[in-house]
């Protein structure tokens, strides 16, 4: 009998996922037709006892989406390097009986850039659990970071802890780690002159920020690619295979 290997997402709701899309066009892609990936809708008070049971039925990892980031950081055996600065995990990887957490929504960022942002300025608009990936990746990267929040408090305490700058001063790299564009608000753009303009938030249509991006005549990078990045680290790492971003960007959209 062939052993099946599974993976899945886990939120709550978990239903508007493009994850499963994606890696099941990757798996097809690779030829890894023993590989599995569902939907795993877990209501926060249950999420530590699921994934503590995944592995005895033959999961070999998840990814982790809202609202279980830090809960999965919080029960982890292990953690990576990211997943510890960030203090949440979007990547679980079961091991030798050990739940291992990593986060790969910062490296994913990274990957999703036209160039490397070692040199550059960049300026992180949002405080929250994106931002405090942003932050964090692009500081890793080598880029001279600066966090701006709408509640100016949140952005003082993540700047002072990741050891970034705080407040509004024009960047090579924007990057929009708030809320804007899913929920209503407006940011404060005016006189930013990036030549890189990033928009975690993912929306089947241009975002406001990423219509303002190009209207400045910026490298737009959308929220989808980061999408896309992140699950190919992600798969990466269950698998040890090179993840093929252009069929996974394809099943994604
Ligand atoms: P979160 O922890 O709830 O943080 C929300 C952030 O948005 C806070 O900084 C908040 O500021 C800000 N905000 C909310 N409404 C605002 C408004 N009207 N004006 C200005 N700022 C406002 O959420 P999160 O987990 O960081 O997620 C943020 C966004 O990133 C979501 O849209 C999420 O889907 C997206 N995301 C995308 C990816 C991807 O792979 N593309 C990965 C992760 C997250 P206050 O502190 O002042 O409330």
């Amino acid at each position: 009998v062939p052993s099946v290997h599974l993976l899945g997402v886990l939120g709550f709701p978990v239903g508007h996922s493009r994850s499963p899309a994606m890696m099941r066009a990757a798996f097809a892609e690779l030829g890894l037709d023993d590989w599995r990936y569902f939907k795993l809708p877990v209501p926060p008070e249950r999420f530590a006892e699921t994934v503590r049971a995944l592995p005895g039925s033959g999961y070999r990892g998840a990814n982790v989406t809202i609202p279980h980031k830090v809960a999965a950081h919080d029960l982890a055996d292990e953690r990576s390097d990211a997943a510890e600065a960030i203090g949440a995990a979007n990547t679980l990887v079961f091991e030798g009986g050990k739940v291992v957490a990593d986060n790969t929504d910062a490296p994913g960022l990274i990957d999703s850039l036209p160039r490397s942002p070692q040199g550059q300025t960049a300026l992180v608009l949002g405080a929250g659990g994106a931002g405090r990936a942003a932050v964090w990746a692009l500081r890793e990267a080598g880029a001279d970071v600066a966090v701006w929040n709408r509640t100016a408090d949140k952005a003082r305490e993540l700047a002072d802890e990741m050891g970034v700058r705080h407040g509004l001063a024009p960047a090579e790299i924007v990057v929009n780690a708030t809320s804007v564009g899913l929920t209503e608000g407006t940011l404060p753009l005016e006189g930013l002159e990036p030549a890189i303009v990033v928009d975690l938030v993912y929306a089947a249509e241009p975002t406001a920020v990423e219509r303002w991006g190009a209207e400045h005549g910026a490298e737009v990078v959308r929220g989808l690619e980061i999408l896309v990045r992140q699950g190919a680290r992600s798969l990466e790492r269950w698998t040890g295979r090179t993840a093929p971003v252009d069929a996974m960007r394809a099943a994604a959209v």
